[in-house]
């Protein structure tokens, strides 16, 4: 809900049409409180008109106002002080009579409670106290605490229907905000280009994993997956190219997994993914499928393009301290994988030193 006055107009319009149908609603029924009310009283016929005039004119009225003022949050603050000095005016016309009195009174401060919190609520019963002082002056109608039962009949539509509605929409923006929330949540674990879990939550996740394997002793693989010469596909094609090439690898990615694998973006041009309850065999089996698939992969637009994949991917095992060492392990793969020609699949354990030997060929 805003908040003060320095809004931008867009939020200040839908805060103006947020107040439109709760204002016709409440005025019409309020009215018919107030009229009832002031019916038995010699009040002349300008009063009624001005009455009619509130409850079905104004509303509309105060909507365009605020649509066409250069500030509609301020408008609509100003339109709901007018409501409540209004009402403090009705107040003192109907004698003070106390269930109309104190029906229209507690739902315009529900009303500004609702719309703009404290400060709104405060204002309203100073803008009330004023209209009924002025109301009284003017008019200097007869006191008449005691409500009659038609009084008390006419007032029952406003105290059902009003707090009702008013409730209905905060409920409305309560499921809104829990559907934002969620949305937000999922934004923020999600890779904006790849669509796959972001580096820090698949770090998470991998912590997680560990834990669990380790309790459970049950198997686990992790697999690190790096696009051979990306730098070159970027320089030769374009980053827009370089970016749909990724995009494609993550689809290709997801689509070889199960549900229950953890697939992310390790960042650039590495991806990453945790397979539960996956021993390093068929780890291997589903990593080799995917290398082959993406190798064989043929855009229609660059049939030149062609992609290759060097996996490095590691076991859970006993002997593994912590999940950064297990990571670690993948990491060692991947440079194995590089070393030795890329477009391969290498699996730990293995060493640095072993590949560094092998890939200057001693
Ligand atoms: P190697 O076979 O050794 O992996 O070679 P490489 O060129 O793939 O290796 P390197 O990691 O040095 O290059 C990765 C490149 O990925 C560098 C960077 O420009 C590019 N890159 C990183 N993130 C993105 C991205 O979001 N979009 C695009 N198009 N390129 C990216
Ligand atoms: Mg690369």
């Amino acid at each position: 809900m805003p908040h003060h006055d320095g809004e931008q107009n867009g939020r200040g319009l839908s805060f103006a049409k947020r107040i439109y149908l709760p204002r016709t609603i409440g005025l019409s029924v309020g009215s018919v409180c107030v009229a009832v009310a002031l019916y038995p009283l010699p009040w002349m016929h300008w009063i009624w008109a001005m009455l009619v005039m509130h409850a079905w004119v104004w509303p509309h009225l105060a909507y365009q106002r605020a649509r066409r003022s250069s500030n509609p949050y301020k408008a609509e603050l100003q339109n709901m002080l007018g409501d409540s000095f209004a009402g403090g005016i009705w107040v003192a016309l109907m004698g003070f009579s106390a269930l109309p009195s104190v029906a229209i009174l507690a739902m315009m401060a529900m009303q500004n409670i609702a719309a703009n919190g404290l400060r709104l609520l405060w204002q309203g019963l100073l803008a009330n106290l004023l209209g009924a002082v002025l109301g009284f002056v003017l008019f200097t109608p007869q006191i008449q605490l005691a409500s009659t039962p038609e009084e008390i009949y006419a007032c029952l539509p406003l105290l059902v229907i009003y707090p009702a509605f008013i409730g209905w929409m905060g409920y409305k923006v309560a499921l809104k905000l829990s559907e934002h929330k969620h949305v937000l949540s999922r934004l923020s674990r999600t890779d904006s280009l790849t669509g796959l879990i972001n580096h820090g939550t698949w770090k998470d996740l991998l912590q997680v994993e560990f834990t669990r394997s380790q309790t459970l002793n049950r198997a686990c693989c992790v697999a690190l997956i790096d696009i051979d010469h990306f730098k070159t596909i970027n320089d030769r094609y374009g980053h827009i190219v370089g970016d749909s090439v990724l995009k494609a690898l993550s689809q290709a990615l997801r689509d070889n997994i199960r549900a229950s694998d953890l697939a992310g973006r390790y960042g650039g041009d590495e991806l990453c993914v945790i397979l539960p309850n996956t021993d390093l065999d068929l780890a291997v089996g589903i990593l080799e499928r995917l290398r082959q698939i993406v190798e064989n992969q043929v855009d229609a637009l660059l049939p030149e393009l062609r992609i290759s994949l060097s996996i490095g991917v590691a076991p859970y095992e006993q002997h593994i301290v912590d999940a950064a060492s297990w990571l670690n392990e993948a990491d060692k793969a991947l440079y194995g994988a590089k070393s030795t020609g890329r477009n391969r699949v290498v699996s730990a354990p293995c060493t640095r030193a072993d590949f560094q030997g092998l890939a200057l060929g001693v």
